[in-house]
């Protein structure tokens, strides 16, 4: 099934890019004097951002894609693209269609958002000049108050491309998903030789426009995330190393996070409303999947404080200090006043709950010797007013997934974790990495830990992604590993489940399958 559907998906667009003879739509179109290309569908398609009304449609035209200029061997010119969408692979019953410009300016990417109906399976393509692009599968959200019996979606994070092959595409390809949540680290602005399957191109750090725009490329280029893009639209937001590692409101300087932010918008399926004004860009977001599900989907880099030093408790725990900047938080709570939906599902970059290193509550300058700097623990009061925000307004459901740290991990989530009779008030599902990490054992904390920390249910070091099945009675995350992701043969590889939680409506806490 894997197999058969990699192949719908990859050999579909190379079989149309080697076609001599084109369909009518594509030689009809309008004439363009743009110059002669070779074929520059080579990065895929995607989709991603659905609503009841339309889905981004997405694409970026690179005959050359390793090229270090990171123009993709395009010539500097405006390029037309034809764009079509239909509901059947074949392309047989178009239901919209049109011709977008791109140029240089904007990295020769194509966003389109057609006008669509709610709740349908959709199958969309490019051309430009003769070329015809990969078929992509993609649907927009069910409509505004319908009831859909299920949502499925696969979360992933961190898929550094020298440390390991991207078997776990295939497994989420397979899944056939609703959406796909990638929670960060798409790219990462090192290379490093240690324990590399393969290399960066540019082995320097990217810094630049011209850098990020062919580390994007580079990405891209890889069979298997091009098919999971092609599967299903994607929800996507960053974390640091698509700018820098551990980056903050305050550092790296204006002109990076402007390259940086703008190579990220053009490379992904994002709304125009996502478009990047200098240094900043417009990425927290949320979705409706009719009353069953939303997706809150934030930005934990942007705006937080910069990292408290080793050590430093009363930094950590000051009460000035936020984590997503005070818009985002009075946007996420005014959001927690409604609610249309049984579950709520935060998607952001890094784990949200407690992790005691000393079982030490501690004051002060002490207690948080442990604690993960770059994560909520190093923002407690950013996130004590989201969780309590969320208590506060009754939220049905809430469930918190993240990524970052290259490991599964399951949580119960409290308003004080030192406290263990304290109410549960919610749950988080951390996904693990791609690639990132490489091949590793297992190498779970130790039974002291655990009794610091007993809210905390599951701990997987290995690489994969997390499927979550909602329905009205229960949310289901099965915990997916790769067996070897530095093996290249797929028929050497398992993806398995290596273990499950659900969650009960109505219910707090995670409970073993
Ligand atoms: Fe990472
Ligand atoms: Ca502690």
């Amino acid at each position: 099934m894997a197999q058969t559907n990699r192949r719908l998906f990859l050999l579909g667009g190379a079989a149309a890019a080697g076609a001599t003879v084109l369909p009518s739509w594509a030689l009809a179109s309008s004439a363009v004097a743009a110059p002669a290309i070779p074929y520059p569908f080579q990065l895929g398609v995607a989709s991603g951002d659905p609503r009841p009304d339309t889905v981004v449609l997405w694409t970026r035209l690179a005959p050359g894609p390793l090229n270090p200029d990171g123009n993709g061997g395009m010539p500097d010119a405006t390029f037309n693209v034809d764009w079509e969408v239909a509901t059947d692979e074949n392309f047989a019953t178009v239901t919209a269609s049109g011709t977008v410009a791109t140029s240089r300016a904007i990295g020769y990417s194509v966003h389109v958002e057609p006008a669509l109906q709610a709740g349908r399976e959709y199958f969309y393509r490019f051309k430009t000049g003769g070329h015809i692009s990969p078929v992509g599968r993609t649907r927009t959200a069910p409509a505004v108050g319908s009831t859909p019996a299920q949502v499925r979606f696969c979360m992933t994070s961190c898929q550094h491309f020298e440390k390991a092959w991207y078997h776990a595409y295939g497994g989420i390809v397979t899944d056939i998903p609703d959406l796909v949540l990638f929670l960060g680290d798409y790219m990462y602005e090192k290379s490093s030789a240690a324990g590399a399957v393969r290399r960066y191109t540019i082995t320097d750090e990217v810094t630049t426009l011209a850098d990020y725009r062919q580390r994007y490329a580079q990405h891209r280029t890889d069979p298997n995330l091009q098919a999971a893009h092609a599967a299903a639209p994607w929800l996507v937001v960053f974390d640091d190393h698509e700018v820098d590692n551990n980056y903050n409101r305050t550092t790296p300087g204006a002109t990076r996070k402007a390259a940086a932010y703008q190579a990220y918008y053009e490379n992904m399926p994002l709304r125009a409303a996502a478009k990047p004004s200098g240094s900043s860009i417009p990425l927290y977001r949320q979705f409706l999947w009719g009353s069953l599900a939303r997706f809150h989907m934030l930005d934990t880099r942007q705006y937080r404080d910069a990292q408290a030093a080793v050590g430093d408790c009363t930094t950590m725990r000051s009460t000035s200090r936020t984590m997503v900047g005070s818009a985002q938080e009075q946007w996420l709570l005014s959001a927690f006043d409604a609610h249309p939906a049984t579950w709520d599902f935060i998607g952001q970059q890094v784990m949200f709950s407690q992790r005691d290193g000393d079982g030490l509550r501690g004051s002060g300058s002490t207690g948080c010797s442990d604690n993960i700097r770059d994560a909520w623990d190093g923002y407690t009061a950013s996130r004590d007013r989201i969780a309590n925000g969320w208590v506060d307004r009754s939220l049905p459901n809430p469930v918190v997934l993240s990524g970052d740290v290259h490991r599964h991990w399951a949580a119960d989530l409290r308003v004080d974790y030192y406290d263990h009779s304290a109410p549960i008030i919610g749950s988080e599902l951390t996904t693990t990495s791609v690639s990132s990490g490489g091949n590793t054992t297992n190498d779970p904390p130790s039974s002291t830990w655990w009794s610091y920390n007993p809210h905390v249910k599951y701990y997987m070091n290995k690489r994969g992604y997390v499927r979550v099945t909602a329905t009205p009675q229960s949310t289901t995350a099965d915990f997916r590993v790769v067996s070897n992701p530095t093996i290249y043969d797929p028929e050497q590889v398992t993806i398995s489940t290596s273990a499950s939680y659900v969650l009960m409506a109505g219910t707090r806490g995670l409970q073993r399958v």
